[in-house]
């Protein structure tokens, strides 16, 4: 075993969708995807100290009041699964910084367990390796393995089956905000709905479900003009049902200069995708000058890691 450090700092991203395709629902509930991930500049910062227990404590730049402190935290559900696993008989105090809205489809939960595997994995020194926490990651959760890796990813299956996209250069993304969080199985529910209510049948799944090959050509050459139009997710609709705010806003960027607008994955943050930097921030400007919380970030960067 290396030594143990005293205490470790692991930042890891939120994430966008830049493509979600849902297929079918299985019978675990979840639902078959075919989906493009992008890790993007927003960030969760969790702290590892020694204790004797297993313990929390949560604040942030996001409204952090509906993110439970127990055994319902995927951090600490994260930390007593390594743990277990790894045999390991110490406890850990997390504390998490969070930069990544709660609720808001852009995975900050998931975050927040990819890095107190990697954080306590370093503090116990257990070495699991990346194999190893990648598999502790997917029980976890499906969103776990990409915060884990970063970048930008494929996912199949559940999304926890990732292969790397190749990515070009930088993509600029203005995401708007809501103060109202959008619970994820609701927005699958309103899909299975939906579809009923049209010719397919809820459990049918769509002609194909695999990632246009569009989509990653245009990752490839790195060129924002190729991607806009080819962005997709089918969890927009049932996202923006209940909220027709969402929908103005998704126009209002666009007119403001965004190439084009998305629904971050079960919503409701949105993602704009911009030309280049300075364009971001002008439309991050116009759409808080329309009173909206707008942030530019960039994408795409790594996965958890330890800092300093
Ligand atoms: P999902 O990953 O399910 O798509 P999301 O990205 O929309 O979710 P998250 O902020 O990750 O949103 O969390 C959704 C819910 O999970 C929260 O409302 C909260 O009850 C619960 N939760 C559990 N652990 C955490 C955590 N560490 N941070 C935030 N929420 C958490």
């Amino acid at each position: 075993m290396a030594s143990r450090p005293h205490a470790v700092h692991v930042r890891a991203p939120g994430k966008i969708n830049v493509y979600l395709g849902v297929g079918r629902r299985h019978d675990d509930g979840y639902h078959a995807l075919a989906t493009v991930f992008q890790a993007v500049s927003l960030y969760e910062d969790v702290h590892a100290e020694p204790a004797t227990g297993f313990s929390l404590e949560v604040d942030g730049d996001v409204d952090v009041s509906g993110v439970p402190l127990d055994d319902r935290n995927l951090a600490m559900r994260a930390a007593k699964l390594l743990a277990q696993s790894a045999d390991i008989d110490s406890g850990v105090h997390l504390r998490i910084r969070k930069g990544v809205p709660v609720a808001g489809g852009m995975g900050g939960g998931s975050a927040d367990a990819a890095a107190a595997l990697v954080a306590c994995d370093a503090l116990w020194g257990t070495e699991l390796g990346s194999h190893r926490l990648h598999a502790l990651a997917a029980r976890l959760g499906a969103d776990v393995p990409f915060a884990l890796h970063g970048g930008t990813a494929i996912g199949v299956g559940r999304g926890d089956e990732l292969t790397p996209a190749l990515a070009r250069g930088r993509f600029d993304w203005v995401l708007v905000l809501s103060e109202q969080g959008l619970s994820t199985p609701e927005v699958y529910g309103r899909l299975d709905v939906i579809r009923s209510h049209g010719e397919a049948v809820a459990d049918d799944p769509p002609p194909s479900l695999d990632v246009p090959s569009a989509v990653l050509h245009a990752l490839r050459t790195g060129d924002a003009h190729e991607l806009a139009p080819v962005m997709m997710n089918d969890l927009e609709a049932p996202a923006v049902l209940d909220r027709p705010d969402l929908e103005l806003a998704l126009v209002d960027g666009v007119r403001f200069g965004a190439l084009t607008g998305i629904v971050s994955g079960s919503g409701p943050t949105l993602a704009f995708l911009c030309p280049g930097p300075d364009a971001a921030r002008a439309v991050q400007d116009a759409l808080r000058s329309t009173g909206r919380d707008a942030l530019h970030v960039h994408g795409p960067v790594p996965g958890a890691r330890i800092i300093g």
